[in-house]
């Protein structure tokens, strides 16, 4: 039986526990979540028994910490599920910050996409006991580029040189479910976003989406993996959820406006870069052109300043980009995704 399969009745014994208990007791209805302040590294509990760690992505500020991609993760009865696994060493701060919070041990961490600061820890968690879980191509994406990839982060990180690359123990196309009666965290493949691998886990009762970098708050854009048409329609289907918090992949928590927020830029850039093409302007014509106050002051740098995302929609535009191959080359055969 492959580790899939194995999943999959795992989650059907759960799912059929729940079937069991007697309709009719109705919970209270939730109240509306509070967006919290937090500062760098800080731990607050979002919802009865899920957890939301605030990280800085400064790599530059001496002043501020780096700590990579934020963390949610989630008390069920007998063990916790942690949503991405950052680099080696801020997977550890992670894990000594979940101990801090419960004694239950980790049995599941999605890595919401394949990029390092979101999967590069997963040996950390692996040594835990916990099952790395990913989207099927993100496990491609991980297996296929990863080597190359770790070699280059391992020349600027200790961390990454002293660690190894884990893979996706466990990875689905669709629709992954965990529900033992007490939470539920549904792990959402809903299309080609930032990455062609995305995830983001909902939590339907607390009306929580955690988003990786398929949604972020103020924070870089990084388009380099995208596919930008793709990706304002899988934001379109992030607010036809039931959504009170928007846990993003870098940036503070924020409510369900920041997804409406984070698919302007993507439909205003697009629509720029077209007119441009249409009378014929070059990248740097069109970025020079580019007029979004709005997102300087929601991110801190000016939309012309980010040359390199003007030129991934100029290329997509231009039909330079064959999604299909930014997502997948090189192939890796889905039965090599089972292997450890
Ligand atoms: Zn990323």
């Amino acid at each position: 039986m492959s580790p899939r399969l194995s999943l999959a009745a795992v989650v059907g014994a759960i799912v059929v526990a729940v079937a069991l208990v007697p309709p009719g007791r109705s919970e209270p209805a939730a109240k509306k979540l509070a967006i919290p302040e937090m500062k760098f590294d800080e731990v607050k509990e979002i919802a009865p028994g899920v957890f939301f760690r605030y990280s800085s992505i400064s790599a530059t500020d001496p002043k501020v910490p780096f700590g990579g991609s934020n963390h949610t993760w989630v008390l069920f009865k007998d063990h916790v599920v942690v949503i991405d696994a950052n680099f080696p060493k801020e997977a550890g701060d992670v894990l000594a910050a979940i101990k801090k919070t419960t004694k239950l041990p980790i049995k599941y961490v999605l890595d919401t996409h394949h990029h390092g600061d979101h999967a590069y820890g997963n040996a950390v968690w692996a040594k835990e006991g916990a099952k790395i879980i990913g989207h099927t191509h993100a496990a491609r994406l991980l297996m296929a580029n990863g080597a190359k990839q770790w070699e280059e982060q391992a020349k600027d990180r200790k961390d990454v040189k002293e660690s190894h690359l884990h893979q996706v123990d466990e990875h689905f196309d669709d629709k992954l479910v965990l529900d033992d009666g007490t939470q539920r965290v549904e792990f959402l493949h809903l299309g080609h976003s930032h990455t062609r691998g995305d995830a983001v886990a909902y939590l339907p009762k607390h009306k929580i989406l955690c988003t990786g970098d398929a949604c972020v708050n103020g924070a870089f854009n990084f388009m380099g993996h995208s596919n930008s048409a793709e990706w304002v329609k899988c934001l379109e289907k992030m607010e036809k959820l039931d959504v009170d918090l928007v846990c993003p992949g870098h940036g503070p928590v924020a409510g369900k406006d920041l997804i409406a927020k984070q698919k302007r830029y993507f439909v205003e850039l697009r629509a720029a870069v077209q007119k441009g093409i249409d009378v014929k302007k070059t990248v740097d014509e069109i970025a020079a052109g580019l007029d979004m106050p709005w997102y300087k002051e929601w991110t801190g740098k000016a939309a012309n300043d980010i040359k390199d995302n003007v030129k991934h929609v100029f290329d997509e535009l231009t039909g330079k980009i064959d999604h299909e191959r930014l997502g997948a080359a090189p192939r890796v055969g889905r039965d090599d995704l089972v292997r450890r």
